[in-house]
């Protein structure tokens, strides 16, 4: 029997393409959950997605109410949750001033950390009751999480300090976890460390008990997707090529939505707990390995402050 999976962001770039690696095996229907329904619709029927194979449900990770709605919503389509995908995400890195959710929490940090921690927390009853051996629950990080990498040794580096902004609400003026000024790359950083903490912690709390795998990954340098879409024109045309010729590291959309398909669906991927890469230089046979998370998204005390704050801010406490 089919298998349900829950992928966020799946509208465009890695989680398109990980929706249609997954419905495509025959073994998994597609939950996409999408803030833009007639984008996914269309970007389903681009890539020969059959009707059947997925369902879209609307998602906006930037508004905790509709966290919740979708959680209802899904629960409404009477299917059990086997796999859970939290890949959808926002970059501004030429933001001048912040943005902010619904709830007034600057827009990175608040979609792509505390919508998709709102939505974790609430899903995980519905992953322990899955009737498969061994749920999952996969989220996307990024080498640029980590200053020791040489794809993360550009500054701004993240920094969650010690989690004051986090502390004196997330609201504005505080538009940094760290408390510190605004910077739109820093705050994309900091979200990514947030996920990789999250995916740690929910591992510490919950693997033994839910009997669930919990995951995360960085997909490869996907430099034609659409998360580029608010850097520099320049920047969009030279960044592909420069990563195809002379680092390496380019991988397509498709390649990197097959590595978050083999997360989700892949025996060789039932380790909890640890950080998947392909290698920052890619191969052409590159293999994945366990790749260390940042000295920061390894610590242990910050983890449990993180989550004990961001579960205060969307109401979960
Ligand atoms: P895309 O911009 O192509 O995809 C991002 C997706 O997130 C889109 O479907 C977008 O929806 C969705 N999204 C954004 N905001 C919201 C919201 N408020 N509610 C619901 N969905 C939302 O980028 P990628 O495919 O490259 O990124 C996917 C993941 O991969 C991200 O987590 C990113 O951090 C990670 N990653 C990407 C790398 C890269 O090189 N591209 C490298 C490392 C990690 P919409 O279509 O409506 O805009």
């Amino acid at each position: 029997a089919e298998q349900t999976v829950i992928i966020t962001g799946a509208s465009s770039g890695v989680g398109l393409h990980a929706a249609d690696s997954l419905a495509q095996s025959g073994r998994w229907h597609v939950v996409m959950a999408c803030r833009d329904k007639a984008k996914a619709q269309n970007a389903a029927a681009s890539l020969g997605m059959r009707p059947q194979s997925y369902t879209i449900v609307h998602l906006d990770l930037a508004s905790l109410a509709s966290v919740r709605r979708f959680v209802q919503d899904f629960r409404a389509l009477g299917q059990p949750l086997d796999a859970l995908v939290c890949n959808a995400a926002v970059y501004t890195p030429t933001a001048r001033e912040p943005r902010y959710t619904a709830d007034g929490f600057e827009l990175s940090v608040g979609t792509n950390h505390l919508g998709h921690f709102l939505l974790c927390n609430l899903l995980l009853e519905d992953l322990q009751n899955s009737p498969a051996a061994e749920p999952r629950l996969v989220i996307l990080g990024t080498v640029t999480h980590n200053p020791k990498e040489l794809g993360g040794s550009i500054p701004p580096r993240p920094d969650l300090g010690d989690l004051r902004g986090l502390e004196q609400g997330f609201k504005a003026p505080h538009t940094m976890i760290d408390g510190k000024a605004y910077n739109p790359v820093k705050a994309y950083k900091d979200s990514k460390v947030c996920n990789l903490l999250t995916m740690r912690e929910l591992h510490r709390r919950f693997h033994t008990s839910h009997k669930i795998t919990f995951s995360a990954l960085y997909p490869g340098c996907v430099a034609t997707s659409g998360l580029f879409r608010e850097s520099p024109r320049l920047f969009q045309i030279l960044f592909p090529v420069f990563q195809k010729y002379v680092t390496g590291g380019f991988v397509s959309e498709a390649e990197a939505g097959g590595r978050v398909a083999a997360l989700v669906d892949d025996p060789a991927y039932s380790r909890s707990g640890v950080y998947w890469s392909w290698g920052n230089r890619q191969k052409k046979d590159g293999k994945s390995f366990i790749q260390d998370v940042s000295t920061e998204a390894s610590d242990e005390d910050k983890a449990r402050r993180l989550w004990d704050l961001s579960a205060g801010l969307v109401g979960l406490a």
